[in-house]
């Protein structure tokens, strides 16, 4: 696990907990979240804790899970989303991979985590397609509704390059991180108008460590 978030209000709609996986072996070039590929450079976490922690969250309305790769640990992913779904059942499930959608159920591993899901952006973000729509990074990414709540929740919102792109700043262990989807040239644009404001950007997670 690399961390926790809430609340989130910029990676899917209403009040959300975003929890990021820590390891991805897919290696998208431009990804933003470089810290989260290597997968010793997380915490192990127990599923009963998140839980615990998620059904404590006032207001909650959507859990969005990212990374990293959820799908690379797919054991875990779905016995999370089974005790979600058991123990919130009013609550959406959001879940970014960076495999295409016929990736993920040629895995009878993926697909079986991917059952508890009720919406999945898949595919790997690709630069050149960017942006992609308000929670998709890239054009060639897929925001694929799977069951009525995700209808519900997601089918009404418009989604595509025109739509408004929120970011958020959260403070957590005394660091801070944006939360969202940037378009192209974002990135840049906040480390220069914080550098304007005599504020240097020393160790963040679009550019590797040196
Ligand atoms: S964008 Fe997602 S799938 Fe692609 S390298 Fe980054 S964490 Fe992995």
């Amino acid at each position: 696990m690399s961390r926790r978030h809430f609340p989130v209000t910029s990676l899917g709609p209403g009040i959300r907990a975003g929890l990021w996986v820590q390891g991805c072996t897919i290696g998208c070039p431009g990804c933003m979240s470089l810290d989260t590929w290597d997968p010793a450079g997380g915490s192990t976490t127990p599923i009963a804790e998140l839980l615990a922690w998620l059904c404590e969250r006032p207001g909650l309305t959507g859990v969005t899970i990212s990374g990293g790769e959820p799908f690379q640990q797919p054991e875990p992913l779905g016995a999370l989303l089974r005790g979600l779904r058991a123990q919130l059942p009013a609550v959406d499930v959001l879940v970014y991979s960076g495999y295409t959608t016929a990736a993920l159920r040629r895995s009878p591993r993926r697909a079986a985590a991917m059952q508890w899901c009720d919406v999945v952006v898949t595919g790997p973000y690709v630069a050149r397609r960017a942006p992609g729509g308000a929670w998709r990074g890239s054009a060639n990414q897929r925001l694929e509704i799977l069951t009525p709540l995700g209808r519900e929740r997601f089918g009404a919102v418009g989604e595509g390059a025109g739509a408004a792109r929120p970011l958020q700043v959260g403070l957590d262990d005394g660091r801070w991180w944006l939360i969202g989807v940037p378009a192209p040239g974002d990135l840049n644009r906040i480390e220069q108008a914080l550098a304007r404001r005599g504020v240097e950007l020393a160790d963040v997670s679009w550019r590797p460590r040196p």
